[in-house]
């Protein structure tokens, strides 16, 4: 009697397990299917529905014979290692935290073949299969970000990269140089540092009002709400500024191209993930879901304080 009892919630559990599993299965090859593939494969895009783009643009593996490497010398060829395995996993985890995708465009090509944070002279270097590549890149960048403009009115660009500097920190950029970051905030804060900036856009209207110099190392700006989480960032409330000689990327082609200097309301960001950080596999699991949390928190904080894209969900929800 207890056996058969006892078989009824095995065969209970396992129906239940079934069930559970079924739709989490059907959306994974939704994703899978949703990616539009450019030319080969080379680029890779996924629709999203929030107004967030995240651009990966040297996490690619591809070294086709038909884009060979690229000629030139002093470039940098690097690969952002495991960035965009990371990127992926922002995308799941947002999904998995909200119920709603960003928007990826992913460069699959390896930087000895292709690099789409430059101009197109020096990303492909007179290839053309190399230069079709990376106009795909953009233009699906231009697209999600008219779409997310369009649909809300603002919103968020990410170009996510990981850097090999010595120090073991996460640099953000928002095309203010080391040199400017050094100056005072009521110096900072003037339009002429503004004015060129990638979130220029967020200055102008943010919910809380906060200024420029506020919103790049206060409390909760993207390096205060990440510093929060126990990660060491510049700029941020803990590290304002990058020492006169240490290494900084603030920001390049992509953040310059996409984000809002030129105008538009969409805002910039160049994330640079140090490499220890990207390779330590025993925190990669926790680093992808802190950034989502993070990125979901900045958006809350600063752009739309209700949507239900930035409300996280509760366990089961
Ligand atoms: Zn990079």
């Amino acid at each position: 009697m207890i056996k058969s009892k006892n078989k009824i919630k095995i065969r209970y559990l396992l129906l239940l397990l079934l069930l559970t599993t079924v739709p989490l299965l059907t959306a994974q090859q939704i994703v899978t299917a949703g990616i539009i593939q450019g030319t080969n494969g080379y680029i890779g895009f996924l629709r999203g529905n929030m107004p967030l783009v995240i651009s990966i643009p040297h996490g690619g593996y591809m070294m086709p014979d038909e884009v060979p490497e690229r000629p030139c010398i002093n470039c940098a060829k690097n690969q952002d290692i495991f960035t965009l395995e990371i990127g992926m996993g922002i995308r799941d985890e947002i999904y998995r935290q909200t119920g709603h995708y960003p928007y990826v465009i992913i460069n699959n090509l390896h930087r000895t073949r292709l690099d789409p944070n430059r101009n197109i002279a020096e990303a492909s270097d007179g290839n053309k299969n190399a230069e079709q590549a990376w106009h795909q890149f953009q233009n699906y960048i231009d697209s999600a970000c008219a779409e997310v403009e369009k649909e809300f009115g603002k919103g968020l660009y990410i170009d996510l990269h990981g850097h090999r500097h010595l120090i073991k920190r996460t640099e953000l950029g928002y095309l203010i140089s080391s040199e400017e970051l050094q100056l005072d905030n009521e110096l900072l804060d003037l339009d002429s540092f503004v004015e060129f900036s990638s979130i220029r856009s967020l200055v102008s209207n943010n919910l809380n009002k906060l200024s420029f110099s506020q919103l790049v190392r206060g409390k909760d700006s993207f390096g205060g709400l990440l510093e929060e989480m126990g990660y060491p960032v510049v700029p941020g409330p803990g590290i304002p500024y990058p020492g006169p000689d240490e290494p900084y990327f603030s920001g390049g082609y992509n953040t310059t191209r996409h984000g809002s200097s030129h105008g538009g309301t969409i805002d910039g960001m160049q994330i640079e993930l140090d490499e220890e950080l990207r390779r330590d596999m025993s925190k990669r699991d926790k680093l992808v879901s802190d950034l989502a949390y993070t990125i979901i928190e900045f958006l809350r904080i600063h752009y739309f304080r209700d949507a239900d894209f930035v409300r996280v969900m509760a366990p089961g929800e």
